[in-house]
């Protein structure tokens, strides 16, 4: 799938990619061209396809920039200036949304479970039912700062229940895990085109109902952000409205092409989940113990705790493991030592059982006979466990 000089990136996103998908880049397109408004009418309708969206509610709104631009789009867009919106966070991304709604200026109350513990429909009913001003509930699917597969599916259920809206960051997870617009209640959510999709970075893009965004209008402090007016003056003129990202939307019409070749969301959620299994498998015979128990470890990008032997080093493991053709992730949980590894992108179980070879091999080079990690850190296991 890549070349011997191209190391295999075990991060979530931007992810290895599928030579096709590289080649897919190598011409020009015009943005105001019939051929390059076809390529976008497609990817809306490809992406809507995966979100279920069979009676037309729903409609797809790709967005220049990063993922984190399409997130502070939803969020400025459809969190009216008047709103009140409650953050669960559980790590970076979370977090990152409160910040955002702080910048915006947006009411927010901040519901944060820490590193690793999920928000549980419990809580979020209290939460809802102690402040009824809160209109909206805004929630991470995977938060990829742990790997943690938040339950999404009973937080939908208590936020309508209790006649609330709900928008979710579904970054690392949407194209893989089941998100399905018929049976989860939501406003909006939003992915980018490098994370399950396995495209390359570029853009980003919001599915959301149509009423939704058509109530959106006036909403946005931000004229490039405002998720209305691109939803509108695409629908009209069939374009972007600034400089699309012509080789990133190429690419994503190939990645899009493989998703369904391979056998859509189903599929790639198995080929992912396969590598997460051969991977804590493997890692668990050296000794390393992944953060998360079951059923919250996702198959995005697991979490481990680094070994508590004095002799390992993140900085000179990554390079031994960079020397062997794999790029791995430092951890961003704040009490434990951790590094992660992405289970996304154009591989699978071979190449996972090589990564296993070559954490082994670098093991031996620093001096760690057992990766096991200090009796305290498993702590945090416990307390998931409970
Ligand atoms: C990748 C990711 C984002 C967006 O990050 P960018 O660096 O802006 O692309 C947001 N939320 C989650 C959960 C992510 O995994």
């Amino acid at each position: 799938m890549t070349t011997p000089a191209d190391p295999y990136l075990l991060t979530p996103g931007p992810l290895t990619t599928a030579a096709s998908t590289k080649e897919a880049m190598l011409r020009d397109w015009g943005s105001w061209d019939a051929d390059f408004r076809e390529m976008t009418a497609r990817l809306r309708r490809g992406l809507l396809d995966i979100a279920g969206d069979t009676n037309g509610e729903y409609d797809c709104v790709p967005l220049q920039g990063s993922g984190s631009y399409c997130v502070e789009a939803m969020l400025g867009s459809f969190v009216p200036r008047d709103g009140h919106a409650l953050v669960l966070a559980n790590g970076a991304y979370g977090k990152r949304m409160a910040t955002t709604l702080r910048y915006l200026g947006r009411r927010h109350t901040v519901h944060d479970t820490g590193d690793y513990l999920p928000p549980r429909a419990a809580d979020v009913e209290r939460i809802l039912i102690a402040n009824a001003d809160i209109t909206h509930v805004v929630v991470v699917h995977c938060e990829t700062s742990s790997g943690i597969l938040n339950p999404i599916e009973e937080i939908a259920e208590i936020t309508q229940r209790l006649g609330r809206r709900l928008l979710i960051d579904s970054m690392s997870a949407f194209g893989a895990i089941p998100l399905d617009v018929r049976t989860l209640p939501c406003d909006a959510f939003v992915s980018s085109a490098n994370k399950c999709i396995e495209g390359v970075p570029g853009f980003g893009f919001v599915i959301a109902k149509k009423d939704v965004l058509r109530d959106a209008k006036g909403n946005s402090h931000s004229l490039a952000l405002d998720i209305h007016d691109q939803w509108d003056v695409m629908n009209r003129t069939g374009q972007w409205r600034f400089t699309p990202p012509t080789h990133a939307v190429a690419a994503f019409i190939e990645a899009l092409r493989l998703h369904t070749l391979e056998g859509g969301q189903p599929a790639r959620l198995a080929r992912y989940a396969r590598n997460r299994d051969v991977l804590v498998a493997g890692m668990g015979s050296l000794g390393f113990e992944p953060l998360l128990t079951e059923p919250w470890r996702s198959p995005i990008i697991v979490t481990f705790f680094s070994p508590a032997d004095p002799a390992f080093s993140f900085e000179r493991f990554y390079e031994l493991m960079k020397a062997q053709g794999f790029i791995i992730y430092p951890g961003k949980l704040t009490t434990v030592e951790s590094f992660r590894i992405g289970c996304i992108g154009a591989l699978d179980e071979s190449v996972m059982r090589r990564v296993i070879e070559a954490c082994g091999n670098a093991l031996s080079t620093l001096g760690v006979a057992n990766a096991a990690p200090a009796p305290a850190s498993l702590g945090a296991r416990e307390a998931l466990a409970a």
